[in-house]
């Protein structure tokens, strides 16, 4: 069910499931109510109780959504919520958690939760940024991150000119495959822009085309989605 699975502070749990919990995506030709049974029985899993993860429907884009209530998914490729169950859908992409807290008198805290969907265009358009801002702008401070499993430098082959043009924005990407041609480094990008913010990475994830347990779309474009995700405890 899942890959890996903590308790990241008390009362708050992250996760990265596997393919034993499936596919959990709608977009992917599978059948809807087989995914919204696996996704009940991931959430039964986590002990979210009358709790929903909150999904959304990726586009590679940079926006980041504020959940305040559970939902019809937004269309976005972040989201940032002050308790409400996250969850961002991938594979080969960078999924990324977030976790912030807002301190307040006279020693409690607030979490403040995030989900990313880093892929090519993401890290080029520095989504990891837009999102830092927007928790910060709900209070979040000392924020941590936990990237989780995703295409690694060494298989992830691009054409010259995308490594080039990618590389030019994030230099830190710039790689080469196992094989000797050119790639991208996107979980590299991603530590880089999330370091520049002052962020702390707890967590670094496998390469999804090198693990069969997880979904990649390297490795088969007929596959199904494992997901990242961030709870609190109730
Ligand atoms: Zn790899």
């Amino acid at each position: 069910m899942f890959w890996w699975r903590k308790e990241v502070r008390p009362g708050i749990s992250v996760a990265f499931s596997d393919d034993d919990a499936g596919n959990l995506a709608l977009h992917v030709a599978d059948n809807p109510d087989d995914v919204m049974a696996r996704r009940a029985r991931l959430e039964a899993s986590a002990g979210l109780g009358e709790r929903h993860f909150q999904f959304m429907n990726q586009v590679h884009g940079k926006t980041v959504a504020f959940i305040s209530a559970h939902g019809e998914g937004p269309t976005a490729d972040a989201m940032v919520s002050t308790g409400q169950p996250l969850a961002v859908m991938v594979a080969d992409c960078v999924p990324i958690v977030l976790l912030g807290e807002v301190p307040h008198e006279p020693n409690g805290t607030t979490p403040v939760l995030a989900v990313v969907h880093a892929g090519r265009p993401g890290v080029a358009a520095d989504i990891v940024s837009a999102t830092i801002t927007e928790m910060r702008g709900h209070g979040a401070a000392s924020i941590s991150a936990w990237v989780g499993p995703s295409i690694c430098g060494e298989c992830y082959e691009v054409p010259e000119q995308l490594r080039a043009d990618v590389a030019a924005v994030v230099p830190e990407t710039w790689s080469t495959t196992s094989w000797g041609t050119p790639a991208l480094d996107l979980p590299a990008g991603v530590r880089a822009q999330l370091e520049a913010l002052d962020v702390t990475v707890e967590y670094a994830g496998e390469c999804t085309l090198e693990t069969p347990q997880l979904y990649s779309y390297r490795r088969s474009q007929q596959t199904g989605r494992f997901a990242g995700l961030v709870w609190t405890h109730e």
